[in-house]
């Protein structure tokens, strides 16, 4: 997708604060840290988001929670968070699956 963010991101279009990369997935901080530990893990090809999530392109999802494991873990992150939000009302403002990983600070349930 030419104009989108994250796909600008991810062909490096657009720089980032990167964790992690492959040529599948990037993991690059939060620009707006919404907690102490605030880092975004994106596919790099272009889904819109968890409601488009199907069996042609699952394998990445899979791969996305993988990373998330092995990031927490590398870094210390014992206690964390996972977020994606899905459509407008829920608050996703880029249109490009990510998953919202949060720690560092307590989390208040359920989320506003
Ligand atoms: P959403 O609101 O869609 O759930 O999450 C989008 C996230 O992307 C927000 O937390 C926002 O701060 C972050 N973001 C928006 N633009 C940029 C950018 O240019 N660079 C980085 N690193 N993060 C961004
Ligand atoms: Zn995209």
């Amino acid at each position: 997708m030419d104009d989108c963010l994250f796909c600008r991101i991810a062909r490096g279009e657009i720089p980032s604060n990167k964790l992690y990369e492959d040529d599948e997935l990037l993991a690059f901080y939060d620009i707006a840290p919404q907690a102490p530990v605030h880092f975004l893990v994106i596919p790099k090809q272009h889904i819109e988001s968890c409601g488009d999530v199907d069996a042609g392109n699952s394998a990445i999802v899979a791969k996305a929670f993988e990373l998330i494991a092995r990031l927490t873990r590398e870094n210390g992150i014992k206690s964390f968070r996972v977020v994606s939000n899905c459509g407008e009302e829920a608050g996703q403002s880029v249109s490009h699956l990510h998953f919202h990983v949060l720690a560092g600070r307590s989390l208040a349930w359920p989320p506003g």
